[in-house]
């Protein structure tokens, strides 16, 4: 099957995105994505309907020609509206035929040929909201419900899991030279000054050690160093690139404290209790990353009917919040790449890790965390939708485009700003044997940072293709026939990217183990075809999302109303 169509962006998960220029934000430029003729350059902007008015000729043009002839409008809104109205949905032509697996009779085929335009639409599936609104959205949706199921049970966790002791951490980065920065007076909540010094010095290079500024909240130099040639890059990507080392390190010590302060070995904890987490890294305005995570204790065998079970007595979330205080403390990372290059790398001093509300109640043991305020805890949605915000993200405000560096667009970073400086560093050190399996030329893009954006422990809770197939089954169910005719037997979101083409038993959607479902796929290109569809998918997401508010709305309401009943009862 011709796997190799595909190109390496669309099996990255970065689809829709095509070669093009850096503007001066870092962002790819106009030529970022196939401009059509005589159209405005469109990217990802936000779904906002637009009035015809608003529209150039040509794009009024190509909204007519789409809107002309009103079966094929109607099957290929359907195919957008499948699509989540994507706004860079990958387009692929090809076919799939049901075949008997014992015969080797063809029983039905679909072919693309006979959609409009001759293609089958597919979700970009990118989690950044800079990228494509509606998909990110959904990413953003499916990572909340992963996350608030495991803690307070659901698609498939048993609500149980609401009485595990719980905690909310976020670990933060080291400092690696003075950074411009807002300081707020912890007493009176006034702005401070950025970095004031009684006697105002200057560093090696001449410049200033203090800055006494009070920084607006969107003034570019935050985050940037007050002398770049004094800050540590090559600390600071190899700190990103070892992230997730750190957090692993971190997991062993906390399963051998929470035994030494039980009085059990390791064996015997492990016979006993599992660890189990969820994490979303989150990349700070100084290019570091920052960790937010979930820890929950549960024990490590299930009870009778299978589920996850509440640890044994004495396996509270104190025991837990004190031994991440101490484990986070001795983590260390250390990195020998010869000629002098030597960092060992540890979390930063900050650190706030809080119980969430419903587990045993105990004081924040971190005095400097909490400010010297009562420890607050935050409840399970709050919490899920926290960390739900950060996947969209990422690296995305950062400055950088999100994809690949190659020697070409190395060469367009401009080392006198920061987070090109850091990517540049992750380049370079890229090219020491030493670092190798760091792989940093790789992810310098992402300033050495290479683990996933969000990740969780095995039965931390549901996982998001089980939610994928949750929402694919549902919209079979609302999507009038048009996801379960015979002449398509299957649904666009079913299309997996990594595994693009293939006989798959286990993907007949009638389930009937001797059908085979194969496929052929062939990428006809991303995003879509014109800046007319364009608009028409981002309206469709705009009236979509209205209405998703509205539903959201009118259960609040309903809610409220039958409180308002109970309380007069
Ligand atoms: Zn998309
Ligand atoms: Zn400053
Ligand atoms: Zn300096």
């Amino acid at each position: 099957m011709p796997q190799s169509d595909w190109p390496p962006e669309v099996l990255d998960g970065t689809a829709g995105l095509l070669p093009g220029p850096l503007s001066r934000d870092g962002y790819p430029g106009p030529g970022r994505a196939a401009t059509p003729r005589g159209s405005a350059p469109r990217g990802a902007e936000p779904a906002v309907p637009v009035r015809v008015g608003e529209l150039l000729p040509g794009v009024c043009r190509e909204l007519v020609a789409r809107a002309a002839d009103p079966d094929r409008y109607d099957r290929w809104s359907r195919l957008v509206a499948s699509t989540g109205n994507c706004a860079q949905p990958v387009r692929l032509t090809g076919t799939v035929h049901r075949v008997d697996g014992s015969t080797g009779e063809v029983r039905s085929s679909y072919d693309t040929a006979a959609e409009p335009d001759g293609v089958l639409l597919v979700a970009c599936r990118n989690r950044r909201a800079s990228v494509c609104p509606p998909c990110s959205e959904t990413y953003r949706a499916d990572t909340y419900q992963l996350i608030a199921a495991g803690l307070r049970g659901g698609k498939g966790t048993p609500p149980t899991v609401a009485a595990h002791p719980r905690v909310f951490l976020t670990l933060t980065a080291p400092s690696f030279g003075v950074v411009h920065t807002i300081r707020t007076d912890p007493a009176s909540g006034r702005p401070r000054r950025c970095h004031e010094r009684r006697e105002a010095g200057f560093c090696p290079h001449g410049r200033r050690t203090s800055c006494s500024r009070r920084h607006p909240a969107d003034d570019p130099d935050l985050g940037t160093p007050l002398c770049g040639d004094c800050y540590d890059y090559t600390g600071a990507v190899l700190f990103n690139a070892l992230a997730p080392e750190l957090w692993r390190r971190l997991c062993i010590y906390l399963r051998r404290d929470l035994a030494r302060a039980s009085g059990l070995t390791v064996a015997e904890f492990n016979a006993r209790v599992r660890l189990r987490f969820a994490k979303v890294a989150e990349a700070q305005r100084r290019g570091l990353v920052h960790l937010h995570a979930v820890l929950r204790l549960d024990a490590a065998t299930p009870d009778a009917d299978g589920q996850t079970a509440v640890p044994p007595p004495g396996f509270d979330a104190a025991l837990l919040i004190q031994a991440v205080h101490a484990a986070a403390g001795r983590v260390r990372v250390d990195v020998d790449a010869g000629n002098g290059l030597r960092r060992s790398l540890s979390w930063g001093q900050q650190l706030d890790v809080r119980p969430l509300a419903g587990s045993v109640p105990v004081l924040d043991q971190n005095p400097a965390a909490a400010g010297g305020e009562a420890p607050q805890a935050p409840d399970e949605s709050a919490v899920a939708a926290y960390l739900a915000k950060y996947v969209t993200k990422a690296t995305d405000h950062v400055g950088l485009a999100p994809r690949r560096l190659t020697v070409e667009t190395v060469a367009e970073l401009d080392p006198a700003r920061h987070l090109h400086r850091m990517a540049l560093t992750g380049w370079q050190l890229g090219a020491r044997t030493e670092l190798a399996e760091l792989r940093l030329r790789r992810w310098a893009h992402m300033l050495g940072f290479r683990g996933h954006v969000a990740t969780r422990s095995r039965a931390y809770s549901t996982t998001l293709g089980a939610l994928r197939a949750a929402r694919a089954a549902w919209r079979q169910d609302t999507s009038g026939g048009l996801l379960d005719n015979t002449h398509r037997p299957v649904d666009p979101s079913d299309v997996d990217l990594e595994q693009p083409s293939g006989a798959d038993a286990a993907s007949d959607p009638a389930g009937e183990p001797s059908v085979l479902l194969v496929s052929a796929w062939r990428f006809a290109g991303s995003g879509h075809r014109t800046t007319g569809d364009a608009v028409l998918a981002a309206s469709a997401a705009a009236s979509a999302r209205e209405r998703r508010e509205a539903i959201r709305l009118d259960r609040w309401w309903t809610r409220y109303l039958d409180e308002q009943k109970a309380s007069l009862r």
